[in-house]
């Protein structure tokens, strides 16, 4: 089958880090360290500033001593959503600009982590397993009666994330809107509702529950809906700051899986080196697969 021809999602063997796909970016941060590069971390850009046709430097926020800093450079890249790249950019955002990026949508998710004992599934597949886990990296929840989308197993990702390989860490995910009505749960009770769906579909039993956790993810997935139509102004207004590059997902309101990220990130490095002035070629990447959009990754 061709490339093109084979979902992501079936595919039979891939290339995984031990300690998951954050300790790619652990090794990255080490090696730009090791450069001489710095990193600024747990901080919000709040503020670009314009001059002429480029970006002259900006303003971020510590988000623990909220204490706001300035820097310059050379060359701008954002992968922070393009609705607050717009509202950051300020005054001299065009009217209709700041209306498209003011309209663009968002899905966000909430994910639990449930570290039990044992599932009250079996392994009924021939695939050897450790405890008879069953084998599945993730499982899609049909049920209509969950609010439940999809479930992790992490011990089948890579047994190195589990620490006491005679349990199993999953991870609950839903697909919701900021200020709906799972969002708006409280922690404890967002966690007791998704132990009860899980044994409402029969997966676990609740008393193996050992150890539990949440985390909230806003503006997870760029939409294709809202003011998504008409994008390119938004677009055009951004290509024009000849030292801003928008990269990665919602850094380009795209849905861009990890590896078209990193390659707009590698393309728009690419341009600068050869001098190119068109965007084009950062804006063409994974363009074939823009209508995924109702798949989650
Ligand atoms: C549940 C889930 C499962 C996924 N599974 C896969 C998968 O199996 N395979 C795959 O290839 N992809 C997967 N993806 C997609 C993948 O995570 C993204 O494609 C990738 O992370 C996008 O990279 P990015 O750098 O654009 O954005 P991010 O990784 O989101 O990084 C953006 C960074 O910008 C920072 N930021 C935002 N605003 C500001 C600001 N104002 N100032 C400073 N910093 C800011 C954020 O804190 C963040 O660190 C998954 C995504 C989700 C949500």
């Amino acid at each position: 089958m061709s490339k093109k021809k084979t979902d992501t999602s079936l595919i039979e063997q891939f290339m995984y880090p031990k300690l998951g796909p954050g300790q790619m970016w652990e090794t990255v941060a080490q090696k730009v360290e090791q450069m001489g590069g710095t990193i600024i971390k747990n901080c919000d850009v709040v503020k670009l500033s314009i001059i002429q046709n480029g970006v002259s430097g900006l303003s971020y926020i510590n988000n623990d001593t909220h204490l706001q800093s300035e820097i310059t450079g050379d060359y701008y890249f954002s992968t922070m959503p393009v609705k607050d790249l717009i509202i950051a950019i300020g005054d001299d955002v065009p009217a209709e600009v700041r209306q498209v990026a003011t309209g663009l949508q968002y899905r966000d998710f909430i994910t639990v982590g449930l570290l039990l004992n044992k599932l009250k599934i079996k392994n009924e597949t021939e695939i050897l397993s450790a405890n008879d886990l069953v084998p599945d990296n993730w499982i899609y929840i049909q049920e209509k009666n969950v609010k439940l989308g999809r479930l992790q197993i992490f011990n089948n990702w890579s047994p190195y994330m589990v620490a006491d390989s005679n349990k199993v860490w999953l991870g609950l995910e839903y697909f919701c809107n900021e200020g709906d009505e799972l969002w708006e749960m409280t922690d404890s009770d967002f966690i007791s509702f998704a132990i009860d769906e899980l044994q409402e579909i029969g997966i676990i039993d609740k008393n193996e529950v050992v150890d539990q956790t949440i985390i909230r993810i806003p503006k997870t997935y760029p939409a294709y809906f809202g003011t998504y139509t008409q994008f390119d102004v938004v677009k055009n207004f951004t290509n024009k700051l000849e030292n801003l590059f928008l990269i990665g997902r919602n850094g380009m309101h795209k849905y861009n899986n990890q590896d078209h990220s990193m390659l707009t990130a590698i393309e728009a490095v690419n341009n600068i080196i050869a001098g190119e002035k068109s965007k084009e070629n950062i804006w063409a990447v994974n363009i074939e697969e823009e209508f995924h959009e109702n798949k989650s990754e």
